[in-house]
């Protein structure tokens, strides 16, 4: 295994800037999350670091060795696609051996490799079927065991879970965390889904417009979220945002409420901001400053998710459990200030 370090990596289709200034260091045996929405440069980046894609600009590095013009196959890098692209007309054994082959792997070693991932990956009984005969978390479970048959020194998965149903992709979730521990496998992953991100990620790159938004652990990441656009993208219901007037220190309007936080921030006087609130940090109180009126409560078994009208904005509290709280009418509600977070004009965090 090793790092991957990508310095300042850009890529250019005639007008597009797909990726933008793009620098990372993906440590050795990291579990790496690429995520953000759809056409955000995520599959382009993996591409650019697979060896498919040539950077307009920049550096690729695996571990101390220059990458950045090598072909595919000098890179030693494996890669698991959304559509697994498993070879139909050959049987699992022969599809999980395919880069043994490749590399002259013969014999009794090529057996015995084969034998040793399919097992690890509870594919034995099935070596001798064709993909067509499988599930797709059987499928799934065929392109990972491919991948890992020839030890690489970095794993490129690009949205290997989304042909999965829910329930298939969770089980699969947990193995592919358990799988990277024990092989110590430096991975990184491409997905538009926070939940997959978060769940499977000791660290994540938060992709908009090919530009990296913010780098960080999950739950550093949900807490402390770099721009407005993190805080939408991560968490659902994603993050409150609310229009706040910074009148006098330790005195701000929103809509017809005035708030008092407990850091005054009296350098920010006179600016319209935005305050950035979880939907669990925002609780009932009948003493609490800011008032909202009950557009829908949403009762979903682990949580029920209040949706209100707040100064104009639609704001979602999660409350515990199986609440139930009033269908209609006005409620009042307290920011947990010492998770609020103020963000600024163009919407970076302050
Ligand atoms: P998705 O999740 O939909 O796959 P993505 O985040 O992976 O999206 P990319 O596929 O990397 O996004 O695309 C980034 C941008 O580059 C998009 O605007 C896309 O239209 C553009 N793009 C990607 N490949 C090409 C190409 N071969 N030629 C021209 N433009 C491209």
């Amino acid at each position: 295994m090793a790092q991957l370090t990508l310095s300042g990596i850009e890529k250019r289709f005639n007008n597009t800037l797909a990726v933008k200034d793009l620098s990372l260091d993906i440590k050795d045996g990291e579990f790496f999350a690429l995520l953000g929405p759809s056409g955000c440069g995520k599959t382009t980046t993996m591409r650019m670091i697979a060896g498919l894609e040539a950077p307009s600009a920049g550096q690729i590095h695996i571990g101390e060795r220059e990458v950045t013009a090598l072909p595919p196959a000098d890179r030693n890098v494996g890669m698991v696609f959304q559509d697994y692209a498993l070879y139909p007309h050959m049987s699992v054994r022969d599809n999980i051996g395919y880069p043994l082959k490749v590399r002259g792997v013969r014999g009794s070693n090529y057996t015995e490799r084969i034998s040793a991932v399919a097992e690890q990956l509870q594919l034995g009984a099935l070596l001798e079927r064709r993909p067509g005969q499988l599930s797709g978390g059987q499928q799934q479970r065929v392109a990972v065991s491919r991948a890992v048959v020839h030890h690489a020194d970095v794993f490129l998965f690009d949205e290997p879970l989304s042909n999965l149903d829910a329930k298939l992709r969770l089980e699969a979730r947990a193995f592919l965390k358990r799988l990277q521990r024990e092989l110590k496998m430096t991975v990184v992953y491409v997905t538009h889904d926070q939940v997959e991100a978060m769940a499977l990620a000791d660290r994540m790159a938060v992709m908009q417009g090919g530009v990296v938004q913010q780098v960080g652990a999950p739950l550093e990441v949900y807490r402390r979220p770099a721009t407005t656009f993190v805080a939408s993208f991560i968490g659902n219901p994603p993050m409150n945002l609310l229009p706040v007037t910074l009148e006098r220190a330790g005195r701000w309007r929103c809509g017809d409420a005035q708030l008092t936080p407990d850091t005054p921030r009296p350098e920010l006087v006179g600016r319209t901001l935005t305050l950035g609130l979880r939907p669990e940090h925002l609780l009932l109180d009948p003493a609490g400053e800011l008032s909202g009126e009950v557009m829908a409560v949403e009762p979903l078994g682990v949580e029920t998710i209040l949706m209100l009208s707040v100064a104009g904005e639609t704001v979602a509290v999660r409350l515990p459990g199986e609440a139930e709280p009033p269908s209609s009418g006005t409620l009042r509600l307290r920011p947990e200030w010492s998770r609020a977070v103020l963000f600024d004009e163009e919407g970076a965090r302050l």
